[in-house]
């Protein structure tokens, strides 16, 4: 096995609000690729 395959090898993504790291979560399934903040609250944190 290769150096830093995990058995839940999921995605993850940068929030361009807060900058911090976030994995894939089930609800976003269908959206992950148009998925940008890492909970509603950064979201919706428009400036
Ligand atoms: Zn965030």
């Amino acid at each position: 096995m290769p150096k830093g395959i995990k058995k839940k090898n999921l995605p993850s993504k940068i929030c361009v609000r807060c900058g911090r790291a976030f994995t894939w979560r089930k609800k976003w399934e269908k959206v992950w690729s148009d998925v940008k903040y890492c909970s509603d609250a950064c979201r919706k944190n428009m400036s």
